[in-house]
């Protein structure tokens, strides 16, 4: 269903991310008064019933971050030595997508996962020994290491951590989302330009309407940092048209 595209990115109490939930898993933490405080952009207006003694209508409003209390689904996120499990459809977002011999992007349909050092020569399927590679570059280089090969990888391959495995688990991340993953990945993250990239393109898409402030985009860019109460103008009417026709 169309409503269950835009993800809410949950942290703990202390602002790690934890994973992606649903709207109904976020409207149920809100029912459980489990939500510590909430950032990023309103995503969905969700319309309860009507309180029988005031008559007033329950209205949830969900955010695209939210922090929750305790710790349940901590997924072992704070431990330094965390290794993501390994699979193919966050394997090729490490890669952007790209051959790593070729250089060429591809539909994920048309990528396979190379271990650098084979199996046969005693290589491991670990996230250090595997990259991103076209069906063509993996046939040809075959039982061998690049080396042998005469192949070239253009990029070194790395173990995401926990924050950088969530942003690659993601399924449409928006810009505020994206811009809250970004500060908490190592500052060596190969991720970092990437994303830079795209949160200044998706930004820079939508104006953004905040009452006589919001021409100035000195402003904008500092309440973007400093807090986090900008609203995603588009994504947000796209998201509360959908929330809205829930109950229709
Ligand atoms: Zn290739």
């Amino acid at each position: 269903m169309e409503i269950d595209r835009l993800q809410v990115l949950r942290t703990d109490v202390s602002g790690m991310p934890l994973e992606w939930i649903g709207y109904r898993e976020a409207a149920r933490l809100y029912h459980q008064e489990q939500i510590a405080y909430s950032c990023g952009s309103l995503l969905y207006k969700l319309y309860g019933g009507h309180n029988a003694v005031t008559g007033r209508r329950t209205v949830v409003e969900v955010n695209s971050i939210i922090a929750t209390v305790g710790i349940a689904g901590n997924p072992g996120h704070t431990r330094h030595d965390y290794v993501p499990p390994l699979n193919n459809q966050t394997l090729f977002r490490r890669d952007a997508h790209l051959c790593l011999y070729c250089a060429q992007r591809f539909l994920t349909r048309e990528l396979s996962r190379d271990h650098i050092r084979p199996f046969s020569q005693g290589g491991l399927d670990v996230w250090t020994n595997v990259v991103t590679a076209c069906r063509r570059c993996n046939n040809h280089k075959a039982w061998r290491t690049p080396e042998q090969a005469h192949m070239q990888l253009i990029a070194v391959p790395f173990t995401p951590t926990y924050a950088e495995y969530i942003y690659l688990k993601g399924r449409r991340v928006l810009a505020d989302q994206m811009e809250y993953l970004l500060a908490h990945f190592p500052r060596t993250s190969p991720l970092h330009d990437r994303l830079q990239r795209k949160v200044e393109r998706k930004w820079g898409q939508t104006p953004i309407p905040l009452g006589g402030l919001g021409s100035d985009p000195i402003f904008l860019r500092q309440l973007r940092h400093q807090e986090c109460v900008v609203r995603n103008p588009v994504e947000h009417e796209v998201a509360t048209a959908q929330a809205l026709g829930l109950e229709a």
